[in-house]
């Protein structure tokens, strides 16, 4: 039986219209976008899941914010705002607000890790992965293996394997080890989440061996209410006093804005106390993002950023967004429709293996189900599998990936039950027709992150 959807804890003030293509002229737009959901144009799409990221609706309380904007080039008032909110949230002494996840990445990861060092994350979301790479450090993942089973329905899939991570310090050596990074909810692994316990644990090793611990903290809100939900200890708690609680056990913290505090641009990086450290983070904020206290956002952008950091905590409103993830899943369990289970906190994540058991991983299951998505219901999705894991750099020849998935990115505060149906509708519609669909080829591909440009074509059968 599909689960009661949770009515939305909001109304709406304004619309924006979304036109809906035909069978026939989505079939001729994906070719002309040579398979690639990326190139197609986002009016071609009527519901659009490629990401979480950047794609929220604001508020109307931040709107306000946005023409109450100091945009003074130092000490604005937008600035300070941040800074309190962030201080009061997190309760770490220094924030600093950059232009976007990435950029927090680049200005923090090189002041910590550099060549011949290692770091090591319950999973690394690949932008970080590539600023520690760009560091000249190496990246390793260290998952509990249940993440590894997307039917397996454990809470606080995305934990980091502990044991494991205290082996892999000993083996490199913990002078090696410049940095833990936590990642929380676990991107990757579907957004999966992180105990507090866990994190306890991950704390007193990194401690131990005198490591710091750094949170990439870009679905915290998230987070923090699928402990709220699952961890006994604080199920009475409330979404902020989890939220103080989950960051104590870090030193630091890099955040993409763009998911859980609700804007469309923004990024922050949070120090504890300490002092030298965030020195040295606002030299490198001056030369690669701008002064201080602007860090390459407008004042505007500073303003909305700290109201939606609260905004993005509500308990109301996590359990709306939780419950459209869950009524979706629902449904998706009744039609015997495989997906990263349970339900993770920013979409959905079908298990593309399991419903085209035909096309093999180096026929990118992940990306026909995206396209199949997209002719069906002009819905955009995009592969999070072989496809987009690319090549081995060494041989050149294609990694098979430890999932073949097709992720349904859902929007804050974006999409209606109906479009939720429309989802559940579509994905049934290609399960009835899964033995007929046919993998791809890449015809063309970039060195790097190729997933974004390459060009495919249909092996016809
Ligand atoms: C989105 C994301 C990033 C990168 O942030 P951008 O704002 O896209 O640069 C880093 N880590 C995680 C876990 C993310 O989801």
């Amino acid at each position: 039986m599909a689960k009661k959807y949770i009515p939305e804890p909001f109304r709406i003030k304004m619309v924006e219209t979304i036109k809906v293509l035909t069978r026939e002229e989505r079939k001729q737009k994906i070719k002309e976008a040579n398979y690639n959901l990326f190139s197609l144009r986002g009016e071609d799409v009527y519901i659009d899941l490629l990401t979480d990221s950047g794609t929220n609706a604001m508020s109307d309380v931040q709107w306000a914010g946005v023409m109450r904007g100091d945009e003074a080039y130092a000490g604005g008032r937008s600035y300070f705002r941040l800074v309190e909110a962030g201080q009061d949230i997190f309760g770490y002494e220094y924030i600093q607000p950059v232009h976007q996840g990435r950029a927090a990445e680049k200005v923090l990861f090189n002041l910590l890790v550099g060549s011949g060092k290692f770091a090591i994350s319950n999973m690394f979301f690949d932008t970080t992965r590539a600023h520690v790479e760009l560091a000249g450090a190496r990246a390793i993942d260290c998952v509990v293996k249940e993440a590894l089973d997307p039917s397996l329905r454990a809470p606080f899939k995305g934990n980091m394997d502990v044991e494991k991570l205290e082996s892999l310090i000993k083996d490199h050596g913990k002078e090696n080890v410049g940095l833990v990074v936590m990642t929380i909810t676990n991107n990757s692994a579907g957004g999966q989440p992180v105990s507090v316990q866990n994190m306890r644990e991950v704390s007193a090793v990194c401690k131990k061996y005198g490591i710091p611990l750094c949170i990439d903290a870009a679905r915290f809100a998230e987070n923090a209410f699928f402990v709220k939900r699952d961890e006994e200890e604080f199920k009475n708690s409330s979404i902020k006093e989890i939220t103080k609680e989950m960051f104590s056990y870090a030193d630091m913290f890099t955040m993409s804005a763009k998911k859980d505090a609700i804007v469309n641009m923004g990024g922050l990086i949070g120090i504890k106390d300490n002092e030298e450290l965030y020195q040295r983070v606002k030299e490198n904020c001056i030369s690669f993002e701008g002064f201080i206290t602007y860090g390459g956002l407008s004042g505007r952008d500073l303003e909305a950023l700290a109201i939606g950091l609260y905004e993005g905590m509500d308990e109301q409103y996590l359990e709306y967004r939780n419950g459209q993830m869950e009524y979706l899943a629902s449904i998706l369990d009744d039609e015997g429709i495989a997906y990263q289970s349970p339900v993770g906190g920013h979409g959905l994540f079908i298990d593309a293996k399991a419903m085209f058991p035909q096309i093999p991983y180096y026929e990118f299951p992940g990306q026909a189900l995206g396209i199949e998505l997209y002719k069906e219901a002009g819905i955009r999705a995009c592969d999070i599998g072989s496809y987009m894991l690319g090549n081995d750099p060494d041989t050149g020849k294609q990694l098979e990936a430890d999932f073949e998935f097709t992720r349904l990115a859902i929007p804050r505060r974006v999409y209606t039950q109906a479009h939720f149906d429309i989802m559940a509708e579509a994905l049934i519609a290609i399960k009835k027709r899964a033995s007929e669909v046919s993998g791809y080829r890449i015809t063309w591909e970039p060195k790097v992150l190729r997933h974004f440009t390459a060009k495919l074509e249909p092996i016809e059968k």
